[in-house]
């Protein structure tokens, strides 16, 4: 069990996924044929987008090393390794980038450097993402003796990055001409060659992310939601640089709906990690909160446990005899229950039980509380009750049980119980407890009051220090 990212996608997964894709592409089909219409020259356009794509990447590259970490799967640190990658390189265009912080750019870079930092991140983005498909079918890897992240993972997120960073050195120190420069002289010179066709290097980045998609569906055959974010991201990244091979001149429809998809690649991935961590967290809580109930209720009753009670009644004990307040007892026991299992079986028996639970909850005022304390006992605890309202209560109790009028085999005719009362504090009828004593003294005094109900001949409230009533 992985969690959502790496579980197979529901249908509206698929759908929502699917829709997503389509939208791309029908964006690419209005932008194409107006790709080189100039609009509006936003000079922050650049750098705000650059800035965007930089911090989602690194936080995909975050969220897929944590899943890594998680997980183990070398898929998953391998995927974050290209969202470093992108990170790294979309940074580093930045800081090259001519007239952004200064005329000629940071890092000693060329005219060209920026241009290059470009293809390297549009390139090398489809090309991890192979990579990552290529590991995709190897087994989750041993975890590390410690949690976080170990050498394997280091390699697998941060060696990408050091990739980048070392592409950066290299366009820095060699400048090549920019793939387009000659694209740009030709579109402006209107030759037929202009465009995608003089840009061999964005039909090459194009191609990569066809192949990119074309390796995603084969291995992954979208049966997990990952499958679908990733292809999605890719067609982001397909469309970015298609459109930027049909319009190569900077503030034109298709240099900024291009931006636009730069900024989508890596968000929508950022979107489904944090969509995932949400829905993990709140799967979590829920579970947390049935795990603290179940861990607090007994399975077949369905009131509460031992466990509870024990560690209930010792703080209610001592909060009324903090506030010289009784707090009152009656310890229940289901009359020859024996007797009805041996004629009815176990299962039967078990059912009788939950009907005796269910009728005793019913008895109770705000503030009391129920539990199982074992077998066929039960606990009635009653806060601020004196005696006398305390053996009315156990005599509800009792009364609700005869009126379930279970058949049994007991000479009674039908399921009955009996009930001992005991009183701590202010309230007490006196002799069996006195304040001062400790909490099971309560118990055991309501124990003993129990048994002398039995032993007066059942189906009765017997209270504690007195004879019965
Ligand atoms: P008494 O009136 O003296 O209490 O007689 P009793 O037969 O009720 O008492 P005894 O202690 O002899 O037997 C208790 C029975 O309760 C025996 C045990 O199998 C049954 N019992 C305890 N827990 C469960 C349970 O969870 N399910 C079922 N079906 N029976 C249970
Ligand atoms: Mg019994
Ligand atoms: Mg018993």
């Amino acid at each position: 069990m992985y969690g959502l990212l790496i579980g197979p996608a529901t249908r509206r997964q698929a759908i929502f996924a699917g829709l997503c894709a389509l939208a791309i592409l029908l964006t690419l089909a209005l932008a194409a044929p107006r790709a080189r219409d100039a609009l509006p020259a936003i000079a922050p356009f650049m750098p705000m987008c650059a800035l965007t794509v930089f911090t989602t990447s690194g936080i995909a590259a975050f969220l897929l090393g944590a899943r890594f970490a998680a997980t183990r799967l070398p898929m998953l640190g391998a995927l974050g390794g290209a969202y470093a990658f992108t990170a790294m390189a979309v940074a580093l265009q930045l800081l090259m980038f001519p007239g952004v912080f200064t005329r000629t750019g940071l890092l000693g870079a060329g005219p060209h450097s920026a241009a290059w930092m470009w293809v390297f991140w549009h390139a090398g983005f489809p090309a991890l993402v192979i990579v990552a498909e290529l590991v995709r079918s190897r087994a989750p890897d041993e975890p590390p003796l410690r949690a976080g992240l170990d050498a394997r993972a280091w390699l697998l997120i941060a060696g990408p990055a050091v990739l980048a960073a070392a592409l950066g050195v290299f366009v820095v120190h060699v400048d090549l001409v920019a793939p387009w420069h000659a694209a740009t002289a030709a579109a402006r010179a209107q030759t037929p060659s202009a465009g995608m066709v003089a840009n061999t290097t964005g039909l090459v980045i194009c191609a990569l992310n066809l192949v990119a998609i074309a390796i995603v569906l084969l291995k992954g055959r979208l049966r997990l939601v990952l499958d679908w974010w990733i292809v999605v991201a890719l067609l982001a990244s397909l469309v970015d640089a298609a459109l930027n091979a049909l319009s190569i001149e900077r503030f034109t429809l298709g240099w900024y709906v291009a931006r636009l998809f730069s900024m989508f690649a890596p968000g929508v991935l950022v979107c489904v990690l944090v969509w995932e961590v949400t829905a993990l967290y709140r799967q979590l809580s829920e579970e947390h909160a049935s795990l603290i109930q179940s861990s607090a209720h007994d399975a077949l009753t369905r009131v509460y446990n031992r466990n509870y009670f024990d560690e209930q009644f010792r703080r209610v004990f001592e909060r009324a005899a903090r506030g010289a307040q009784p707090l009152s007892l009656v310890m229940i026991d289901v009359d020859h229950f024996k007797l009805y299992n041996d004629a009815y079986g176990h299962l039967h028996g078990d059912a009788c039980l939950s009907a005796v639970a269910e009728a005793l909850a019913l008895t109770l005022r705000p503030g009391d509380f129920v539990a199982r304390y074992g077998g066929e006992e039960f606990a009635l605890v009653l806060p601020g009750a004196n005696a006398e309202e305390a053996c009315a209560v156990a005599e509800r109790a009792r009364a609700a049980v005869a009126r379930l009028a279970m058949p049994t085999p007991a000479a009674a005719g039908h399921v009955t119980v009996s009930a001992g009362c005991a009183t701590s504090g202010s309230g007490g009828a006196g002799g069996a407890v006195t304040p001062g004593d400790p909490p099971h003294a309560l118990i055991a005094a309501a124990d003993a009051a129990l048994y002398t109900a039995k032993r007066a001949g059942r189906d009765r409230v017997a209270r504690a220090g007195e004879s019965v009533v």
